[in-house]
């Protein structure tokens, strides 16, 4: 970009970069750069292919950051700058012993096929690696978006109510609606009292639960006055803990969950329309809010009109003649965390032919699937097979590896590995196909996960005991199970 030109060559210059015209001048775009630019690298993350350009030691490359960071004491002399290439290709060089789950997390990282492909710096905070302006702007703001719970008010977007109401939730939380004593608090020179009942202040709580207009809605719908889990609670906890009641309304059935957030947004839109147009409370609040509880409750997913679901008969199918299938599948169980991959090849009759399980190091389910797919389609190769048909439960791997354009930096360098490989079969298909139809790469899976200490590919040239009842099964193809499908 021309702007983006510009800025480099004006302020990234030698001088500037060494710090001598600490005092100059800037621009504020160049200024407000310097702050975000701070943000941007917490979020910039090594994608590690051969491991050339990145630092061991002070580069951020694993799951849990920056080496240096987790380990203490001195490095010897000479280890300060070693790159993760050299590194991997020797991981005795280095003077200390890595705690193992750090191990586990340097086994987790993919090595790849071609030693030329070169590391790649992806956002640590989006699924695909791309940058995202959303999550630079949590970071900015101190919220860890990992764990996005840590921000108080984040229930507010998974309410079950419309966009609109969700806003105004949000803006009660931050405390925002323009009520009297908000705009007093602000500096506007007002008399705070309540302009439907003059008792009291007009807060945000006033106007949606403790004004007399507020509680004769909330008593029409069934809440008696003074009841303390109601109207004994702060303004944050009464909204939070009202949106997530599970219990319903009787007549019509709404659940309060859907009602409560309607109520709320009504009462204050009734509220203006009477203070700044009409001078009076219209009758029947009740009844509206109940009727757009119950129009909103109809057409949510979830809701009473649940979308039809069909049941459909999942079977293992044979290959057609002359074709061999390929079933993988990626397991990651327990905490700490192991993950395995497994897979097996199948002829045209249904027989195995060979298979494989993988005990693999910490590693997302996605990444084990990817991962399980590359070792299957590595065998297949070493086979040497032509005609070969994929079959997978993970349904975004088939749809990543299927669509070239798809970018994303995360699964790299093990994605363009995959794709890579399939390509070398002058015949191939990929399919997705349900759970219960991939039961022995499953199986083979968590044995691969399970395994105590190998890390390399097992081959396996019979089938193990734990998929000969389920192969038979398979191959006499009888059995089916059945699955619900959202049709
Ligand atoms: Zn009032």
């Amino acid at each position: 970009m021309p702007w983006a030109q510009m800025l480099t060559n004006k302020y990234l210059t030698p001088a500037r970069l060494r710090g001598e015209t600490r005092n100059q001048t800037a621009s504020c775009i160049w200024r407000a750069c310097k702050v975000g630019g701070i943000v941007f690298n917490k979020g910039l993350k090594w994608s590690i292919a051969n491991g050339d350009k990145v630092c061991l030691w002070n580069d951020f490359w694993l799951p849990s950051g920056p080496l240096r960071n987790l380990i203490e004491g001195p490095l010897a002399e000479g280890e300060n700058w070693l790159s993760v290439k050299s590194f991997l290709a020797n991981m005795e060089r280095i003077s200390f012993i890595l705690p193992h789950r750090i191990v586990q997390e340097i086994r987790g990282i993919p090595a790849v096929a071609d030693p030329n492909q070169e590391d790649v710096l992806v956002w640590d905070f989006s699924k695909d690696g791309s940058f995202s302006l959303k999550s630079a702007y949590l970071i900015a703001k101190g919220f860890n978006i990992l764990n996005l719970e840590t921000s108080p008010h984040q229930w507010v977007w998974k309410a079950s109510t419309s966009r609109r109401i969700k806003f105004f939730l949000w803006l009660c939380t931050h405390h925002s609606v323009p009520t009297k004593e908000v705009l007093g608090s602000r500096g506007l020179n007002l008399d705070p009292t309540c302009e439907l009942c003059g008792e009291s202040p007009e807060s945000i709580l006033h106007t949606l639960r403790d004004c007399k207009v507020a509680k004769s809605v909330w008593k029409d719908l069934g809440i008696e006055e003074g009841k303390l889990e109601f109207f004994g609670l702060n303004l944050d906890v009464w909204l939070k803990n009202k949106c997530g009641m599970t219990s319903m309304y009787p007549r019509p059935r709404v659940p309060w969950k859907i009602l409560f957030p309607q109520v709320v947004w009504t009462l204050w839109l009734h509220r203006n329309k009477a203070i700044f147009q009409t001078g009076k409370i219209e009758e029947g609040t009740s009844a509206c809010c109940i009727k757009k509880g119950v129009e909103f409750y109809a057409i949510v997913p979830n809701g009473p009109n649940k979308p039809r679901r069909t049941q459909v008969q999942v079977r293992c199918l044979k290959p057609p003649s002359g074709w061999t299938k390929l079933n993988t599948d990626g397991s990651v169980l327990g905490n700490p965390m192991k993950a395995g991959g497994g897979g097996l090849l199948r002829c045209s009759n249904g027989e195995w032919l060979a298979g494989f399980t993988h005990k693999l190091g910490n590693m997302s389910s996605t990444v084990a699937e990817l991962w399980a797919l590359k070792d299957g389609l590595n065998m297949a190769k070493q086979l040497g097979i032509d005609n070969i048909c994929v079959e997978m439960d993970a349904e975004f791997i088939v749809f990543l590896v299927s669509s070239p354009s798809v970018v994303n930096l995360m699964l790299e360098p093990l994605l363009t590995d995959c794709r890579n490989l399939i390509k070398t079969f002058p015949n191939h298909t990929m399919t997705h196909v349900f759970r219960e139809a991939n039961g022995c790469a499953d199986c083979l899976a968590r044995m691969g996960a399970a395994l105590n200490h190998d890390f390399d590919v097992h081959l396996l040239y019979n089938p193990p005991d734990v998929v000969v009842d389920l192969l038979a099964i398979e191959k006499a193809g009888t059995a089916y199970c059945n699955r619900l499908i959202v049709s």
